[in-house]
């Protein structure tokens, strides 16, 4: 299996200006291709990659650039395009691949050599990247098997990042299926389990946000293009990266704890673009959601255990006990089933029907010789106020 790290580079002042080189003469590239692309009718990804070394000739800065992080843009001109023809398959208005400009340009990437990571034993280790320099890394994780690809990033605040993806040997034991849980996404910021367990956003993940929203106001006020305004863009930048990260902090904490605790877990397949919205709070949440879902899926495979995506319609509109349909409106926080009087709050009540939902999956899709232990829904009859699993979050 694949694994990939991020680690904070840091490079020095002549590294840095080849950093940069780098990254402009790849972003040529990239343009160079698809400008080529354009040109022809029908051109295959090989018969593209076959004219870089015309490039090459063309521009002999290009030379200074590791030969095979100039492929990689041609790989990726060719993922995009692919990319492109899915969104229009599903029927999405789609344009043309534009060209990249210097601010759109972040990253490049070597794949499979032109990279060693070597292990000083001291606080930073040393990246080398051929045709680039030894750059000091930060690698606060143990690299255990065989480096794939590194990607380099750019950030807006100025800080570089390497992404590193390493393959492991490790075979993945599968699990019995015992305990099932069913995971209710809220609408505001709260996570509520099938068992009765509701967990909030961190307090300090709002304070984020809130920091961040003021910032924002206030850069927007300062001169466009000037030196003060681009001091703002810097500070803001530097804040969202803090935001994202203990984000992600929260988010890893919290699919750890259900993966380490249930065989199966399920959650809505809620689909992506329902959930663009222009409020910078809600478009936060709904990217954490997604990120929360990546992160279950891979480390349930990892641990063994299945992640098992459901249906979102109706999940709370129904009821979990009855089966009866109880519609609710937005601001109705209870499920009040007229049916089977089944009374509980309405997220806890969603959670109970992805699980129900998640159930009747597995038990058609599962094989017979799979050791599925099934339980029983559980009928609750009372309910006690939820808490959060958490002790420290
Ligand atoms: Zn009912």
């Amino acid at each position: 299996m694949q694994i990939t790290h991020k680690f904070r580079l840091y490079p020095n002042k002549q590294q840095e200006e080849n950093l940069f080189e780098t990254l402009n003469l790849c972003r040529q590239t990239y343009n160079n291709l698809l400008a080529e692309f354009d040109s022809w009718d029908n051109i295959s990804k090989y018969e593209l990659q076959s004219i870089i070394p015309n490039l090459k000739i063309c521009d002999s800065r290009l030379k200074k650039v590791y030969s095979k992080a100039l492929q990689y843009e041609n790989y990726r001109l060719f993922s995009n395009l692919k990319a492109l023809s899915q969104l229009k398959k599903k029927g999405y208005k789609v344009g043309r691949l534009r060209f990249k400009g210097k601010g759109w340009f972040k990253t490049f990437t070597y794949n499979q050599s032109g990279f060693k990571l070597t292990n000083t034993g001291k606080r930073l280790q040393t990246l080398h990247l051929s045709k680039i320099g030894d750059i000091k890394v930060r690698c606060h994780r143990n690299i255990k098997g065989a480096v794939k690809q590194v990607t380099v990033k750019h950030m807006q605040s100025g800080k570089w990042f390497a992404s590193i993806t390493e393959e492991r040997k490790q075979e993945i034991k599968q699990q019995p299926v015992n305990k099932v849980i069913g995971i209710d996404l809220g609408l505001t910021d709260t996570v509520y389990d099938s068992d009765n367990n509701k967990t909030a956003n961190p307090r300090h993940l709002k304070k984020k946000a809130k920091k961040l929203a003021h910032l924002q106001r206030k850069m927007s006020r300062k001169k466009k293009k000037s030196n003060n305004r681009n001091k703002w863009r810097v500070r803001l930048a530097r804040q969202y990266e803090k935001l994202v990260n203990s984000r992600e902090d929260f988010l890893h904490k919290l699919s750890r704890y259900y993966v380490n605790n249930y065989d199966v877990i399920a959650m809505e397949d809620m689909p992506i673009p329902d959930m663009v919205h222009n409020n910078l709070a809600k478009s936060i949440l709904n990217s954490c959601w997604g990120k929360l879902r990546q992160m279950m899926a891979y480390k349930a495979e990892w641990a063994g255990k299945l992640y098992v995506p459901v249906d979102y319609n109706g999940t709370t509109q129904r009821c979990s006990q009855c089966g009866g349909l109880v519609p609710k409106d937005l601001w109705e926080r209870e499920h009040k089933c007229p049916n089977c009087g089944f009374e509980v709050p309405r997220d806890y009540n969603s959670a109970l029907e992805i699980k129900r939902l998640c159930l009747q999956k597995i038990r058609q899709e599962l094989p017979e010789s799979t050791p599925v232990e099934m339980e029983a829904l559980p009928l609750v009859t009372s309910v006690v106020e939820a808490r959060s699993p958490f002790q420290n979050l």
